[in-house]
C-alpha cells in the first residue's frame, strides 16, 4: 500500500459551473514517488516531471496531482468530492503495486487543447486581456503566443488562484 487517506482539506466554488465545487484533497505521504507511474494511465492531459505536477481528465472536469495535494474541478458536492478520493487512494495503491510492470514516465507531456483551457479560465469575456474572449485567449494559450499571466483576473483575484495553478501545471 502507497498511501491510506486523501483528507478533503478546503472546498471553492467552481466560478465557471455555478452550483459545482472544487476539491482540495491532502495526501497522507507525499506523491513524489507514485507520480511517474500514474502519469502512465490513460487521460493524461498534461505531465511535468521536473515539478511531479499530473492532470488528468475526468468524466466532467480535470483532476491535478502534486506531490503535497490533489485538486479536482467541477464536482457536485462535499460527498462526491470525498467518494472521488476515496476512489483515488484505491486507484493510486494498485498502480503503486503494478509498478514492476509499468516504465515510469520521465519526459513530460503537454497535450491540452484549446476547450480544456478555456474550462479552467474565468469565461467572463471582459477583454481585459485584449482578446474579444476568452476562448481566443484559451486558443493563445495552447499556440504559446499568450501566457496564463497575461488574465488580469487570474492573475489578481485569489478565488482563481487554485485554477491558475493548475493552467500553469497543463501549459
Ligand atoms: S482577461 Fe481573462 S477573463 Fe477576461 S477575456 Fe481575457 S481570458 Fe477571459
Amino acid at each position: 500500500m502507497y498511501l491510506e487517506t486523501i483528507h478533503l482539506t478546503k472546498t471553492l466554488p467552481c466560478l465557471a459551473e455555478p452550483g459545482k465545487i472544487i476539491v482540495i484533497g491532502k495526501p497522507n505521504r507525499s506523491l513524489d514517488l507514485v507520480i511517474p507511474y500514474l502519469a502512465t494511465l490513460p487521460g493524461v492531459l498534461a505531465y511535468n516531471p521536473e515539478t511531479l505536477t499530473l492532470t488528468f481528465r475526468r468524466p466532467s472536469g480535470f483532476l491535478t496531482l502534486y506531490p503535497d495535494k490533489v485538486y479536482l474541478t467541477q464536482i457536485t458536492n462535499e460527498q462526491e468530492g470525498r467518494q472521488v478520493l476515496t476512489d483515488l487512494v484505491a486507484a493510486i495503491n494498485a498502480t503503486w503495486e503494478h509498478r514492476s510492470e509499468l516504465v515510469a514516465v520521465t519526459r513530460p507531456k503537454r497535450a491540452p487543447n484549446h476547450l480544456d483551457i478555456w474550462q479552467l479560465l474565468p469565461r467572463t469575456n471582459c477583454q481585459a486581456c485584449g482578446e474579444r474572449t476568452c476562448l481566443a485567449f484559451a486558443v493563445g494559450l495552447v499556440q504559446r503566443t499568450r501566457s496564463v499571466d497575461e488574465c488580469p483576473i487570474l492573475l489578481r483575484d485569489t478565488a482563481f488562484a487554485e485554477r491558475k495553478e493548475t493552467l500553469e501545471a497543463m501549459l
